[in-house]
């Protein structure tokens, strides 16, 4: 038994040394590929319900790395958050960001909202508000285009500062979404203790409302009573066409998902905007 035991823990920390061996490469890579110019912002259309029409696109990161192939932020968002390396990543998905704010200020594009996904850090470090104070002026951008969207559980790290800074963002007239609405342990609280623009219904929710009839109330419930208290309604992970018409009707404003279109390079939105504008 004694044999066996040690040669069980042989095999866990050899398990472990090869994750922490992932970790530590992927976490040296991650530094390099800032300065080497590997991140890419991807964009994933919004869709208006009642229109159909796109109304704006969620900024999604992704990482090309020359030997490793794209790598996903699920795998590298959480180490570049334990490392400090989300600050530095974080303000230049902001300043890819506002460059296409720019950009959009075209023919066809300017009505273009841009969601853009803060980390827990970002969140509750000194230099975001004067960061986007400074991108915000030099780029010349209406506020109201950029929508910061914040899941419950950065806020809730510490509501005090969360409430202060989403004040200052709305002030300033940015608009503020709080992503994956519903996974939280305290989502009905951050309703009550946050100024905010519009609430993400987390895709977990949407996958069932066909065949779960809990997960279908709870998202109906949801949509009136953000409504009910002058919020927006953006559900993630629309799949199929059958949700999107559960969605559309319970009033639900917009929808985001594979129904309509996998995150894309920004060329290649703007190729559809311009296209399903025409048609
Ligand atoms: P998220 O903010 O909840 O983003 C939505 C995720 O769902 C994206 O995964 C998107 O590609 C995926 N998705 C969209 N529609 C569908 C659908 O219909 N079905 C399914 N199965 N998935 C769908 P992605 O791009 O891999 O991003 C994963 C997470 O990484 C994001 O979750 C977000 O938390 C984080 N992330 C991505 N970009 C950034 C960033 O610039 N900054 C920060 N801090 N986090 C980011
Ligand atoms: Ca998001
Ligand atoms: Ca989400
Ligand atoms: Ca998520």
């Amino acid at each position: 038994a004694k044999s066996q035991g040690r040669g069980n823990f042989q095999f866990f920390s050899a398990a472990m040394n090869a994750a922490t061996h992932e970790r530590l490469l992927l976490e040296n890579r991650l530094w390099q590929a800032l300065e080497r110019n590997e991140f890419e912002l991807y964009l994933q259309p919004q869709i208006d319900l009642a229109t159909q029409r796109i109304i704006g696109a969620e900024a999604l990161l992704r990482w090309h790395h020359p030997e490793l192939g794209m790598v996903g932020p699920d795998r590298f968002i959480p180490i570049a958050e334990e490392s400090g390396l989300i600050l530095p990543l974080g303000d230049w998905v902001l300043q890819r960001a506002a460059g296409l704010l720019h950009a959009w200020r075209a023919p066809g594009l300017a009505h273009l909202r841009l969601a853009v996904n803060l980390s827990a850090r970002q969140c509750h470090g000194p230099g975001l508000l004067p960061h986007l104070d400074r991108l915000l002026h030099s780029h010349g951008i209406d506020p109201a285009l950029l929508e910061l969207e914040i899941t419950e559980s950065a806020a809730m790290q510490d509501p005090e500062r969360s409430r202060t800074l989403l004040n200052e963002l709305r002030s300033r007239g940015i608009k503020v979404a709080i992503d994956d609405f519903g996974t939280g342990y305290s989502s009905l609280s951050y309703l009550k203790l946050f100024e905010i623009d519009r609430i993400k219904i987390d895709r977990s929710f949407v996958k069932d409302i066909e065949t779960d009839p809990d997960d279908a109330v709870i998202v109906a419930a949801t949509i009136a009573l953000a409504h009910s208290l002058g919020l927006e309604v953006i559900a993630e992970g629309v799949e199929t066409e059958a949700q999107r018409d559960f969605l559309r009707s319970k009033q639900c404003d917009e929808a985001q998902g594979y129904l309509y279109a996998k995150p894309m390079p920004a060329a290649q939105f703007e190729a559809m905007v311009h296209q399903s504008g025409v048609s």
